[in-house]
């Protein structure tokens, strides 16, 4: 299969690679590290997942990681030759420029860590660093459910939210490389306190599982997740019913908000919420389609990603190609 990769030409330069064409991309979430090998076509070779336990600090979690990204190589059967750049990504804030993670709240007591330099270092092979909404975005927009869009938003919703931007065919990255914070779009400028930046009624505040959850505690529901509440709205649980029905209202603001905003022709929406699928996709089409100003709202496909769970790996290749490191090889 390998072999049929490296025969494509390398993404990003026009050119056809020299043998080295495909990605090891990392992935450092707060609760879980991936790794795999990602060929041009963003076909994933492999994927491995392993507990991030960020307590133990970067160098012992990143030692772990850079072995995980060689247990995925050697699973993938491509040999090492072939392997041109490494692409990492991570919940910022962070220096996609320098390659720094700065201090990322996901972990905690992490400050100022060089990670693409550790990563050249361990692997002998050019690193990129990028944003996880971002990287995911360029992972949609250039192997999933927004190829061929010029203008595309992608919205993770999970314990946080987060999100990535493309304009024109390019992906948005902001003065520092930290723009599209879309889950910190404020729907209640007097809501619920925001965990991610401290400020007030974001998008997050109220969408992300986290939340989910916690209205659902403040409703007397016994349920610990979002899937648990989506289900027990489903049976007809009143409560549950609200709590999903604030979401839904949430979700429906904010997106109404970036689709004024960006005029996108495609909303990818991602992350385990998104995985309530339809339950939430629905009633939020029908509602931005009704309250964006005309014609942003009827422009926009609002549409579940289809890289799932590989999101992190695929758009940690795809930055990897967009950069251009792969020309390198
Ligand atoms: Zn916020």
């Amino acid at each position: 299969m390998h072999s049929a990769a490296s025969a494509l030409p390398a993404v990003g330069d026009g050119r056809h690679g020299s043998g080295q064409t495909v990605v090891l991309a990392l992935d450092i979430g707060g609760t879980k590290l991936a790794a795999g090998i990602v060929d041009p076509s963003g076909h994933v070779h492999s994927f491995l997942v392993a507990p991030t336990l960020g307590e133990q600090g970067p160098e012992r979690v990143l030692e772990r990681l850079w072995e995980l990204g060689r247990e995925a190589r050697e699973a993938s059967g491509v040999p090492w030759a072939d392997v041109a750049a490494i692409g990492v990504a991570c919940g910022g804030p962070l220096d996609p420029c320098r390659g720094v993670l700065l201090a990322p709240p996901h972990l905690p007591g992490w400050r100022d860590v060089p990670v693409t330099a550790l990563a050249e270092e361990a692997y002998g092979r050019p690193a990129v660093l990028e944003n996880d909404a971002t990287a995911a975005a360029a992972g949609e927009h250039r192997y999933g459910a927004g190829a061929g869009t010029r203008n595309m938003v992608y919205l993770t919703i999970s314990t946080g939210v987060g999100g990535g931007v493309v304009v024109d065919g390019r992906l948005y990255r902001g003065a520092t490389g930290n723009g599209g914070e879309l889950g910190h779009v404020t729907v209640d400028r007097h809501g619920r306190p925001c965990r991610g930046c401290g400020r007030r009624g974001c998008l997050e505040a109220y969408v992300s599982g986290t939340s989910i959850a916690e209205r659902a505690r403040e409703e007397g529901l016994a349920r610990t997740d979002a899937a648990d509440v989506a289900a027990a709205a489903r049976d007809g649980d009143a409560r549950a019913r609200a709590v999903w029905d604030e979401t839904v209202d949430a979700l429906a603001c904010g997106l109404t908000s970036i689709v004024n905003l960006f005029e996108p022709e495609l909303v990818v929406l991602g992350g385990g919420v998104s995985r309530a699928g339809e339950q939430l996709l629905a009633p939020v089409r029908e509602r931005v389609r009704a309250d964006a100003m005309k014609p942003a709202g009827e422009a926009a496909e609002i549409v579940q990603s289809v890289l799932g769970e590989r999101v992190g790996v695929v758009g940690a290749a795809a930055i990897a190609a967009e950069r251009g490191v792969l020309s390198h090889g």
